[in-house]
């Protein structure tokens, strides 16, 4: 069986038994936070449960690294959409050790996609008209770093507004223990 038609016959079950009912809750976050974390799959629940954040408490916002990279990206509009529309209040930003984004290799991703079928006219066509490919598929070197670089975009963005604390935090993947990079109420 599929993978989608697995996913569809539980989906079957899970509304007919009305499964959803323990889930219900509304669309804005009980604890007012946003967080911003990594999609790695070792943190979708352990993140959570190590912060003890349930269903409705927060608006979680996942990139890969939980980089925010750009100030008018599409990370950066959901943290403002949760401040302005859904009553946000304050916002965490949530690295994490052993973070795949800390070991891309642009140069080697870039040759995956060649071989995997994007030929090579296409990012050269992408180079020329000014898109830096490896910049963007770069990560980072140091999660601590980035973290802060992140923290920062948002603290620094013009739309946030100025009283809104944004903390950082590193969680370690195996024993759901987090490090204060940044204390947002300090800074
Ligand atoms: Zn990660």
């Amino acid at each position: 069986m599929s993978i989608l038609a697995d996913i569809l016959e539980f989906n079957q079950k899970f509304v007919e038994t009305k499964a959803y009912e323990q889930y219900q809750t509304t669309k804005f976050p009980n604890k007012k936070l946003a967080v911003i974390s990594c999609m790695d799959t070792r943190l979708v629940e352990l993140l959570p449960k190590a912060m003890n954040l349930h269903n409705g408490d927060f608006k979680h916002i996942k990139s890969a690294g939980a980089i925010v990279s750009h100030p008018f990206g599409s990370v950066m509009r959901s943290i403002l959409v949760a401040l302005y529309e859904l009553n946000a209040e304050e916002v965490i930003v949530v690295g994490h050790y052993d973070c795949g984004m800390s070991a891309i290799d642009p140069k080697a991703m870039i040759e995956k996609m060649t071989k995997r079928g994007v030929s090579p006219e296409t990012i050269g066509v992408l180079q020329h008209s000014g898109i830096r490919l490896e910049e963007w598929l770069h990560g980072f070197d140091c999660v601590e770093e980035s973290v802060r670089q992140s923290v920062s975009i948002i603290k620094q963005h013009p739309l946030i507004p100025k009283t809104t604390p944004v903390h950082g935090l590193i969680i370690d993947p195996a024993t759901g223990k987090l490090d204060v990079i940044v204390d947002g109420y300090q800074a």
